[in-house]
């Protein structure tokens, strides 16, 4: 009996990330609109939010991924994390970070004043961006994109001069085959959009980002729809391993889409600093981003995905979208340079 050792999530071809003649740009410095870089301890849970900041609470994560990041041209970096963790990041990266401002509660019996507090704070704090997470698996815990809450939090931060809002609402289609089965507990992936679409036509005079390309790049035509319909929606790039697994079988008609709408998609990488995470995870998500975007590499994804196949080593091809140079230096950094310098 041989015993099969599984490769690193974050290299499972054995690839050389230090291979980047194919990246082709060369403008100014990207800007990542969407991360979640905090300090770190030991004792933070491995798939959930970190609880109450420790004296063993370290910055060098953060440190490590962002010299990761200077590596591959991301300069500016916007983060969602607690908002106690901002004076410390803020204090040790100055400038170099931006911050939004995650609003949900722990229970669905929370008090809606407790979410007012948490908006407060973070305004206090001096936040650019707000964000509502509301996947299904958020419904039982009332994690509506529109709940009531939420709707007077955005009225609030509005009022505060916050101008952009981030939504992650949807997940990717084959999640809605294997974990979101049963519709009457998480809903169907249509019904994701009806409070999205309802908070869109409520707050007309402000941007709002869909996280993870609107959560729906399996469908082209659905984020169309919805460029066409609503000017001042934007989606990112974000969630890496997603945006590898689903653009490329379909690289031409998201090629397509965004040189339709250049000035509607923004550089994202969903990347989350954890406690002993090693260098080469920060390399994996922001290599694989830029191939994915500014080059026509094809290829086996170097990054494991238990969504293609649960078999260790089995990624998806990756197929490069190879943006137009004129698009790219939108995507990259321009148009979130327009919609931040709005505040
Ligand atoms: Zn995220």
């Amino acid at each position: 009996m041989s015993t099969v050792i599984a490769p690193p999530e974050h290299n499972v071809t054995g690839i050389d990330y230090a291979e980047r003649g194919h990246f082709r740009y060369t403008g100014p410095p990207i800007l990542d609109i969407h991360s979640h870089v905090m300090l770190t301890q030991p004792t933070d849970p491995p798939n959930a939010p970190p609880g109450p900041l420790t004296a063993e609470a370290s910055l060098a994560q953060a440190e490590l991924m962002l010299k990761v990041a200077t590596s591959f041209a991301v300069d500016r970096i916007y983060t969602m994390c607690p908002a106690e963790h901002i004076a410390p990041l803020r204090e040790r990266f100055g400038d170099r970070l931006g911050f939004n401002g995650p609003i949900n509660k722990k229970t669905k019996d929370e008090p809606d004043d407790e979410a007012y507090r948490l908006l407060d704070h973070f305004l206090a704090e001096r936040v650019e961006i707000i964000k509502f997470w509301a996947a299904p698996r958020g419904r039982d815990r009332g994690l509506f994109v529109d709940a009531p809450w939420r709707i007077e939090a955005a009225r609030r931060a509005r009022a505060a001069g916050v101008r952009i809002f981030m939504v992650h609402v949807g997940d990717p289609d084959v999640w809605f085959r294997t974990v979101y089965t049963d519709a009457a507990k998480f809903g169907t992936k249509p019904d994701q959009y009806v409070g999205l679409i309802r908070l869109l036509e409520e707050f007309p005079d402000v941007t709002w980002i869909g996280a993870h390309m609107g959560g729906d790049v399996e469908h082209p035509d659905h984020l169309e729809e919805l460029l066409q319909c609503y000017p001042h929606l934007c989606f990112d790039t974000s969630a890496t391993k997603w945006q590898v697994r689903e653009v490329s079988p379909r690289r031409d008609a998201v090629r397509a889409l965004m040189c339709r709408y250049p000035d509607r998609f923004l550089f994202g990488s969903d990347l989350v600093t954890r406690h002993g995470l090693p260098r080469e995870h920060y390399v994996s998500r922001y290599w694989c981003q830029r191939t994915l975007w500014e080059s026509a590499w094809e290829g086996q994804s170097p990054m494991a995905d238990p969504d293609h196949s649960k078999t260790p080593g089995e990624s998806p091809p990756l197929c490069g979208v190879n943006l137009p140079a004129n698009v790219l230096d939108l995507v990259y950094h321009a148009n979130a340079e327009r919609l931040l310098a709005t505040r």
